[in-house]
């Protein structure tokens, strides 16, 4: 694939097809199953011999290796091949990372999520690569938060709510559920592989959209508060799940095999990825879970809800990326302290690569010093611009006049 190809915007970086970015290529993995120990392990170990030694879980909860080049690519691959590691086979459907064992569920996601993925596999050559389906079937780590061009998540009386573009549009019965994702994705389909939900909806109007697919009117909805994966989750088997989050979405590969050895030693059966930057082990005792939590503060993993750093989002930056203007990680660990509750990004140039969504203050590293964009993201304009060097000084003095 050429590079052209490769920057294509809305292109996905998928393990076979990964994406140039300022740091080397990019490639994405979204795992068909809980990776075991050994597996995450393994790839621990390939991020360190094959990119630049840093994982990712992204806020969908999809796990990222960095700084792979040309010749390391296709080894990576073979090496994910090598560890069992299978991925998703027809249309990606997400569901959250405790599908099927959260006691609180609602309804299991994952029949509905398999139905739409084959039923949608054929029209994967003729959708926008990022087109996504999300099924959230409620419970602790719910998805609600996330964009997705189509939403079903369950409604009231037992029916499933369809939201297009985070809108809810109406009401359909279980049964009916998979066939009208699939009728909604052909009508994206047929409008070309750039079309997304957001234009489908301007262009049709969401009532007309419902009542040609036969949708119940959906009614109020409220929304419900955003769900934490950090902490401890009860599991239908009676065993604990712990959540631990990676600062900035990131950990290093040694950080990473030291907390999964910690797993294996407490007994975890697994150790997956999560929606919020996270990781999950699972299968624990209370006293397992909470030494576990102990061992991974101490490796830097973030294990309490209200650590700042959970809304915090920093790219790569320098050294690691030859695009980046700063040193994102140590200015974001420095600033995120001084925040009153709103997001932080820090951005090491405009392109915005940790966070495309507006933050409270965004930090972008710029050709004539630092930006500071107030509700806005790395590409918008500047409230200020001050000198990279004394950076944390003129932060502090601009909050202090405007708290955020
Ligand atoms: S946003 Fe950060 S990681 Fe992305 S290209 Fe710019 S400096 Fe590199």
């Amino acid at each position: 694939m050429s590079d052209v190809a490769r920057l294509r915007r809305g292109a996905c970086p998928s393990l076979p097809r990964p994406m140039r970015t300022g740091d080397g290529l990019l490639a994405r993995l979204q795992p068909r199953a809980p990776l075991t120990l050994d597996q995450l392990g393994g790839l621990a170990r390939l991020a360190r011999e094959l990119g630049n030694g840093i994982l990712e879980v992204t806020a969908r909860g999809k796990l990222q290796l960095r700084g792979l080049s040309e010749a390391s690519a296709g080894p990576l691959a073979e090496g994910v091949g090598a560890l069992g590691i299978e991925m998703p086979e027809g249309f990606p459907v997400e569901v959250n990372a405790l599908a099927g064992r959260d006691p609180a569920e609602v309804f299991d996601p994952r029949p509905l999520a398999q139905a739409i993925a084959q039923a949608a596999a054929g029209l994967v050559p003729r959708l926008a690569p990022k087109v996504s389906v999300v099924v959230d079937g409620g419970g602790t780590l719910r998805l609600g938060e996330l964009k997705a061009d189509i939403g079903v998540s369950a409604g009231e009386a037992g029916t499933r709510l369809i939201a297009l573009a985070g809108r809810p549009v109406g009401l359909a019965a279980p049964e009916q559920a998979a066939a009208v994702v699939v009728a909604l994705l052909e009508r994206l389909a047929a409008r070309g592989n750039a079309a997304r939900m957001p234009e489908l909806l301007a262009q049709e109007g969401a009532e007309a959209l419902a009542a040609s697919l036969d949708l119940a009117p959906a009614g109020a909805i409220s929304r419900p508060a955003p769900s934490e994966p950090v902490g401890l989750h009860a599991l239908k088997d009676g065993t604990l799940a712990l959540g631990v989050g990676l600062a900035f979405g990131q950990v290093a590969a040694a950080a990473l095999e030291d907390f999964v050895r910690a797993a294996r030693a407490a007994g975890a059966r697994r150790v997956e990825p999560a929606a919020g930057r996270a990781l999950l082990a699972t299968g624990l005792t209370r006293a397992a879970a909470e030494r576990l939590r102990a061992q991974a503060g101490a490796l830097g993993f973030i294990t309490d809800p209200a650590d700042p750093r959970c809304r915090v989002f920093a790219c790569a930056g320098q050294p690691a990326c030859a695009s980046a203007r700063l040193e994102t990680h140590a200015l974001a660990s420095t600033l995120a302290p001084l925040m009153r509750g709103g997001e932080l990004h820090v951005s090491g140039c405009v392109k915005g690569c940790a966070h495309p969504a507006p933050a409270a203050l965004t930090i972008v590293g710029l050709d004539e010093g630092a930006g500071l964009v107030v509700e806005g993201t790395p590409r918008d304009v500047p409230a200020r611009i001050v000198p990279v060097a004394g950076l944390p000084g003129a932060v502090r003095e601009f909050l202090k006049k405007d708290p955020i």
